[in-house]
């Protein structure tokens, strides 16, 4: 909900620029750290849904470690003071040098994908006189039920090792005298609404977990990842995540063995409702059939829309009318798929006014780009803005 007092604050700030709600923010990190707290998890916040620094260090400062899939990020992590043995490390394509940057941090964890990975990360640390600790990245199969291009959990996907391979991974584990298995990562994909999707996830853990335990493997991790899904529809509504129900399914599910440790990489359900992209309506445009509301934000700054034809909820936030109407809402990008939402009915609008998009914390400002040779939009911050 953005307050009447942010609005008026909003009045004198060149648009567009993404607002974070901070006092929602905290509020989301409280119920998600207490409820980790009460069932003994640890929670790793995966940088690459925002990376803001101001929100990094709350995030920090709450405790969580890094969920990270870059070398850059691992840097990024380190800098803005998460404690490197809460740093986790994913990725299908690490380079040497991005490898090399997490090894001399001392990270937690790299979460690996493939075989030749392995031999890399074994024989940069051979060379560092390092041992690394690592995590299968297992590909369970698993249909995440949300959008093809962010499922990562199906066997089709890039993502994760089968389980045919893992004899030879087993094999090589033993051979590869730098690198130590200390557990098992799964990441099935993002926006997960259907929680059945984290039960079907547990049960599949039990399974592949055992392959490794029969021959002899402490699993002593166990790592679920992120996915959670957020209220796109109804932010007011709703905007905390169902933490409480997600925690419960796995903790009725989860069957976690004597010593083992339960992990998980939240990115989208921590930082996604308390942020909002503000704009200005340049112009409303008659077409044939229909009106075209043009914004001043485009999909440079919030490519979702166009990238996975993400729905946003949009809202007007100074409309002086009572009567609705319907309108594309387009950005000023020259692409088509500028665009982000057809048929929105809002009150009539006009040059000037200000439009929220709502739900844009996660995967919004961290993949603004210049394209058009735009700026990249701000950040603005309600405890700095607000005067209440
Ligand atoms: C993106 C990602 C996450 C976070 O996903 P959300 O859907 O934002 O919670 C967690 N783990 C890994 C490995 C990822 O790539």
């Amino acid at each position: 909900m953005i307050t009447t007092s942010a609005i008026k604050a909003f009045g004198s700030i060149e648009t567009p620029f993404y607002y974070y709600d901070i006092e929602l923010l905290n509020k989301t990190l409280d119920e998600y750290t207490s409820l980790i707290g009460k069932y003994g998890y640890s929670a790793h916040y995966a940088l690459k849904a925002n990376a803001d620094p101001r929100i990094l260090s709350i995030i920090q400062k709450a405790g969580l470690g890094a969920d990270c899939v870059s070398g850059n990020e691992v840097a990024l992590a380190i800098k803005s003071g998460f404690s490197p043995d809460k740093v986790v490390y994913a990725g299908v394509g690490k380079s040497d040098k991005e490898i090399k940057t997490a090894l001399k941090a001392g990270i937690f964890s790299f979460n690996c994908e493939s075989v030749p990975e392995i031999k890399v990360i074994n024989d940069l640390a051979a060379g560092m006189g390092k041992v690394a600790r690592i995590a299968l990245r297992i590909n369970p199969d698993i249909d995440a039920h949300t959008h093809k291009y962010i499922s990562t959990g199906l066997k089709e996907n890039k993502f994760g090792i089968s389980p045919w391979a893992f004899e030879d991974f087993a094999k090589l584990i033993e051979e590869c005298k730098n690198v130590k298995l200390i557990g098992l990562h799964f990441h099935v994909g993002s926006q997960i609404l259907d929680l059945g999707v984290f039960k079907t996830l547990c049960g599949r853990i039990a399974e592949l977990q055992k392959w490794f335990t029969d021959r002899g493997f402490f699993i002593e991790n166990l790592n679920l990842g992120g996915g959670l899904g957020v209220d796109y529809e109804n932010p007011n509504e709703n905007p905390i995540a169902n933490f409480k129900e997600y925690f419960k399914v796995i903790n009725e599910n989860l069957v976690v063995a004597p010593g083992q440790h339960i992990h998980f990489e939240p990115g989208r359900a921590l930082v996604g409702q308390c942020g909002h992209l503000i704009s200005r309506v340049l112009y409303v445009k008659l077409g044939q059939k229909k009106k075209f509301a043009i914004l001043d934000c485009g999909m440079n700054d919030l490519i979702r829309p166009a990238l996975y034809q993400a729905h946003h909820a949009i809202e007007n936030l100074t409309s002086e009318y009572k009567r609705k109407m319907r309108y594309d809402v387009v950005g000023p990008v020259c692409e088509s798929s500028d665009q982000f939402g057809k048929n929105i009915i809002l009150p009539q609008t006009q040059r000037g006014d200000l439009i929220a998009i709502h739900t844009a914390g996660a995967y919004g400002q961290v993949m603004g780009m210049r394209y058009n040779q735009r700026d990249l939009a701000k950040a603005y911050y309600s405890d700095e803005i607000c005067q209440d």
